[in-house]
């Protein structure tokens, strides 16, 4: 598999209003989309910085994944996704690999990426995504 570029880092926090002011100081940049990915169970911030984005995550239901990560790890880094040409692809290249996936096929992410997730189990405990165009 070959990616070309950390397309984003996806951070969990508990409360967008808090996070968006602080990571606008931080990075220096406005914070230029809001979304909610409602099969996700999240509303994401997203800022530009070079050609990665940081993605903020605020749950939206206690019961989906990142309701249910911040309760189990608290807020910080959730994923790490790497560009490639073409996710289902890419998808059955890692499957090759051994590593397993979440996503067998790719799927709609924010800002109409097609995204897929792979298992952390078999990523060293770093849940990877993979998405493209
Ligand atoms: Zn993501």
């Amino acid at each position: 598999m070959k990616t070309s570029h950390i397309e984003h880092i996806g951070i969990a926090v508990k409360s967008l209003d808090n996070a968006i002011p602080f990571f606008t100081k931080l990075l220096g940049t406005e914070c230029y989309a809001i979304e909610e990915v409602k099969d996700q169970k999240v509303k994401t911030a997203f800022f530009l910085v070079g050609q990665t984005k940081i993605e903020l995550l605020e749950s939206t239901d206690p019961e989906g994944p990142i309701g249910k990560f911040i309760e189990k790890k608290g807020e910080g880094i959730h994923h790490i996704a790497f560009a490639v040409d073409n996710v289902n692809e890419s998808l059955k290249e890692v499957e090759a690999m051994g590593i397993t996936l979440i996503d067998k096929a790719g799927r709609k992410g924010a800002e109409g990426l097609n995204i897929g997730f792979l298992h952390p189990k078999s990523t060293f405990g770093v849940l990877t995504e993979l998405c493209s165009k």
